[in-house]
């Protein structure tokens, strides 16, 4: 039950204290006793796990207290975003189960009234055409310990930087010869404060808005107004924008309100106009888990991995590729909750929400992924035992599939042992072991290759112990195992940790590439699954049992590939794919 359905005697606070915030202000009434929230990915990369929990939080937020939640593109710098990325992040939303509230919204749309509001901001006598270039404009910022320096334009007269604003937008001037500044206050011990630049000129054509403009909006004049024009209630962001928000504050309230209720109006006439506020939270951080666009992006422009789909990227995408459920990452969110501390969650919470999810949903096959071969020596060579099991240990209703029997079958490697360790209850030469829904079979010769090593055990089955114990003596083990002649030979990919460390911290692209994982991908080929597994309406998630968790791949030239989803406990060890 969702907290704030939850009436009874001792019901709890509801958990977070963004959630406890929004249901005060809805008591309260502020902000018309609505909420409205918004996604506002920037479209320059694929989002990773980190995004989720910004989308869990915001739709969520929305979804429980009746309101509404807006996906909104933060575009406003051409020079790294794509309609690429803009496809990847609107799928990958509606993957993980939710929907956003009407269209899709672009900072990039409100770029005509950005514009204006600009002209407004000068004509008060706020905001300046300021000719400094990059290099000094960095230098008169200041540090963080001693105030900056005015700009000799800053006292410029209005109406002359309103004729070079127009003239920035027309395209008279190069990249970086002019810049749109705020005039707040250059001793101010905020970095953020000490005029800010609003726009820049940037002559590079825009994923939305084509070669419409060449002077572009900063981020931290954008959002604040976006969230105004769209009547967002709570603009949550992550903790380092926490130094915005007087920015924030300062452009929404040094503009004329009645002119941001008039641009809303004329966007969202249906919602009543608020002034949006910030709240800050903590970034998730998981570890063995890099984050961070810029990092992942080198990655894949880098070919260290297959794509932001690889499926050992942190991406949504590639969790997807890999097989985690959009359930199991929401679940995973919720479990984490949201907080204003920043600490890193163990990487063994996101797979045991994981696992959670896929021991309860998924089908039970076998599949052999290094196999020895067995012979049933007292098996009819033309003979098909049709033996039934059940799809799920623990859930009748799933049904039961056919898994057929013959003479010849294969059986893991490594449930074979020359020389078995203390407590080995697999198979030895002379030993017994059942083959999982059959017969208890014995070990009566091993044949060996060259090297002398096993290359096929001829067993004989004991008809008696079909779904009986054998009389006279115990038989512990059980090994999966699939008939030679039905099974389905597949490729296999198993996948460990992509970065070595356990809170990787890179501080440049060199660093994340030293601190890959050279044993994250191992490649199976010559694995044998149960015939049945990959027919139409079979599904593509499964278990396959004793070994772990696999997906099927999207579809390819060659044999059909299963990821490796994850293993079944936690006791692959860290370090390599094998
Ligand atoms: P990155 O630093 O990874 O490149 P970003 O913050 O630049 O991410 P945006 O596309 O600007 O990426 O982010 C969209 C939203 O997702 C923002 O509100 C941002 O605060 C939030 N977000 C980004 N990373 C995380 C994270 N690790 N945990 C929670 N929220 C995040
Ligand atoms: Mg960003």
């Amino acid at each position: 039950m969702k907290d704030t359905d939850d009436n009874s005697p001792g019901a709890r606070e509801p958990s977070g204290f963004i959630r406890q915030m929004v249901v005060r202000d809805l008591a309260s009434g502020k902000h018309g006793g609505r909420v409205h929230t918004r996604f506002p990915p920037e479209p320059n990369g694929f989002l990773h796990i980190g995004h989720a929990k910004s989308i869990c939080l915001n739709f969520t937020l929305a979804e429980e207290n009746g309101g509404h939640c807006n996906l909104r593109f933060d575009d406003t710098n051409p020079l790294k975003e794509s309609q690429e990325f803009v496809n990847a992040i609107k799928d990958n939303i509606r993957w993980l189960g939710f929907r956003w509230h009407g269209e899709v919204r672009y900072s990039s749309s409100y770029f005509d009234q950005l514009y204006e509001f600009a002209r407004q901001l000068i004509s008060k006598g706020k905001a300046y055409v300021c000719a400094l270039s990059p290099e000094q404009a960095r230098e008169y910022r200041g540090t963080l310990t001693g105030p900056g320096t005015e700009s000799p334009w800053r006292d410029r007269d209005p109406n002359e930087s309103l004729d070079l604003f127009e003239r920035m937008r027309a395209g008279e001037f190069k990249d970086g010869e002019l810049s749109l500044r705020a005039k707040i206050d250059m001793a101010s011990p905020n970095i953020n404060l000490r005029d800010p630049i609003l726009y820049r000129i940037r002559h590079a054509s825009h994923h939305q808005t084509g070669s419409q403009w060449c002077i572009y909006p900063t981020y931290d004049y954008t959002h604040c107004i976006s969230d105004a024009i769209e009547s967002i209630t709570h603009s949550l962001c992550t903790l380092e924008f926490e130094d915005h928000r007087p920015l924030y504050d300062w452009i929404l309230h040094n503009l004329d309100i009645d002119s941001l209720r008039a641009a809303s109006d004329l966007r969202d006439s249906d919602a009543p106009f608020v002034l949006p506020e910030q709240t800050e939270f903590a970034k998730l951080r998981i570890s063995y888990t890099m984050m961070g666009k810029r990092f992942l992006r080198a990655l894949v422009e880098q070919g260290k991995v297959d794509g932001w789909d690889d499926p050992r990227m942190p991406t949504l995408a590639g969790m997807r590729r890999r097989g985690y459920t959009p359930a199991s990452i929401r679940n995973f969110c919720e479990a984490v909750g949201v907080a204003r501390g920043e600490s890193l969650v163990d990487i063994g919470m996101l797979e045991h929400a994981i696992r959670e999810d896929l021991d309860r949903n998924t089908p039970r096959v076998m599949c052999v992924l290094r196999p020895l071969t067995v012979i049933l020596t007292n098996f009819d060579d033309n003979r098909v035992e049709r033996l039934r099991l059940a799809r799920h240990p623990k859930r009748e209703e799933l049904g039961s599939r056919e898994v057929p029997l013959t003479r010849e079958i294969y059986i893991e490697q490594e449930d074979f042992s020359d020389d078995p360790p203390a407590g080995f209850k697999r198979l030895v030469a002379g030993g017994e072991v059942r083959l999982r829904g059959a017969y208890v079979i014995r070990c009566d010769e091993v044949q060996r290759d060259a090297a002398g090593r096993p290359a096929k055990l001829r067993c004989s089955v004991d008809f008696a112990t079909l779904g009986k114990r054998p009389v006279g003596r115990k038989v512990k083990g059980v090994i999966h195992w699939v008939s030679a002649a039905a099974g389905k030979k597949v490729t296999v990919r198993l996948y460990d940790r992509l970065f070595l460390s356990e809170n990787p911290t890179p501080k440049s692209v060199e660093e994340v590439f030293d601190e890959i994982n050279p044993d994250s991908l191992a490649q199976l080929d010559g694995c044998i699954l149960e015939p049945g597994t990959l027919n139409e309406g079979a599904g593509d998630r499964f278990q396959f049992e004793r070994v772990g968790y696999f997906y099927r791949d999207r579809e390819a030239a060659g044999p059909v590939v299963f990821n490796r989803t994850i293993s079944l406990r936690d006791s692959w060890g860290a370090g390599s794919a094998r």
